[in-house]
């Protein structure tokens, strides 16, 4: 789960991040209001969970109130990566006198929390990296002990701190990892981190991308999700408790089990096809989860056909037949679907489905086959 930046600061903040909130404001109005609170210049900044808000026009300096709400009628509607700007952070401006990057992420690779750091911040690391790779520092942390104070010490002088805010970043770079140990995140970042004219180190933005799979561990985290910008059909997916991921290719896939899923996409792949999405329908199966899968896949106009390959272990073969040739008559639109069944009861199932007239495999390789030729408006 990706959040915005004044949630993502909110977190920060409450573990020792030095930064300043500032208001979130969703009209000009709110916006003028919030710089009349704040007093003197402010930033303008849009809230979508993009990369690149300044160069897009989605960060602006205002000097005063009027400005503000100036600023803000400008950002609010702009479209930035093809994300509508709806929420607005009104915060203190700063005088910038050096930026930095700062960031942590889960390696998977590398098995531990890694750090990144770079003396160019303000622009997007993955720039940075392409540029000039060598001004960029990736330290891994020891998986069990983790942050450690000669891994500070190294990261401060690779970004050459000045002596006086050396103890000031340490605290950061500590509060930092804090907040990402303490939120299960798979990043926390800082970019720009920044000097300020009056010698201050202050956090000006703010990136955190949270592990989906750890958060009914914490309530409060799961509150902060935008729903404004979550991809509607994995809302709608996480509702009905079916785990969903959107993929751009044209053959929806309906399995039973994660690995299985998995699999099933390789395999289309290998058929020459492109999988629509990652869909794993979790045990029992029963005809309205069927249905509401469907409805999901079916959404996204790409599907050519679908795949159906479910296991019948406990989940019998002949419910999840049925379940198939019942949601199937609910459907708005239909596109050729091959299901193939194994397992409990499978034979009981094959005969639902050929009565069904839907397409059915003997293998997974040739119900893989079958779906990409369907997808291409081939005769399967
Ligand atoms: P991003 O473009 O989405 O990463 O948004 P940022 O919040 O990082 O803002 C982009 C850039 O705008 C920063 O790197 C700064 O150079 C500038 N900026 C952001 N906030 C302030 C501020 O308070 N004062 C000044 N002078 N510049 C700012
Ligand atoms: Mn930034």
């Amino acid at each position: 789960m990706k959040l915005q930046e004044f949630r993502s600061k909110e977190i920060l903040a409450r573990h020792g991040v030095p930064l300043i909130l500032g208001e979130v404001a969703r009209t000009p109005e709110e916006a003028r209001a919030a710089a009349e609170r704040i007093g003197g210049p402010v930033v303008v900044k849009a809230q979508v969970l993009v990369g690149g808000r300044g160069k897009a026009g989605g960060v602006k300096l205002a000097g005063n109130p009027a400005e503000a709400e100036a600023r803000a009628r400008e950002i609010i509607g702009l479209v930035i990566k093809g994300v509508t700007v709806r929420t607005l952070l009104v915060a203190p401006a700063a005088q910038i006198a050096r930026e930095y990057y700062l960031g942590l992420i889960l390696d998977r690779g590398g098995k531990t929390i890694t750090i990144i750091a770079s003396a160019e911040g303000g622009v997007e690391i993955e720039e940075t990296a392409k540029t000039n790779p060598a001004a960029i520092l990736r330290l891994p942390l020891h998986p069990l002990i983790g942050l450690q104070r000669h891994n500070v010490r190294r990261v401060s002088f690779f970004l050459g701190i000045p002596p006086e805010l050396r103890s000031a970043f340490a605290e950061t770079l500590t509060a930092l990892y804090a907040a990402f140990i303490g939120s299960d995140a798979d990043l926390a970042e800082i970019n720009p981190l920044v000097v300020t004219d009056d010698g201050q180190l202050l956090a000006l933005d703010a990136k955190m991308v949270l592990d989906d799979s750890a958060l009914p561990g914490h309530a409060d985290l799961e509150e902060m999700r935008d729903l404004d910008e979550e991809e509607p059909s994995e809302a709608a997916a996480r509702e009905a408790g079916i785990n969903f991921i959107k993929l751009d290719g044209t053959i929806g896939c309906m399995v039973n089990g994660a690995g299985l899923a998995m699999t099933t996409m390789d395999l289309i792949k290998l058929a020459g096809g492109e999988p629509a999405n990652f869909l794993d329908i979790g045990g029992g199966a029963k005809a309205d989860r069927v249905a509401a899968a469907f409805g999901i896949i079916l959404d996204d106009p790409n599907v050519r056909s679908i795949l159906v390959n479910i296991f019948g272990g406990i989940t019998r073969g002949d419910e999840v037949a049925h379940g198939i040739v019942e949601a199937r008559a609910t459907l708005t639109r239909d596109v050729p679907m091959v299901v193939r069944i194994v397992g409990t009861n499978a034979e009981e199932a094959a005969e639902i489905l050929r009565r069904a007239n839907l397409i059915t495999a003997d293998s997974l390789d040739d119900a893989a086959a079958k779906a990409v030729a369907a997808s291409r408006g081939e005769q399967p």
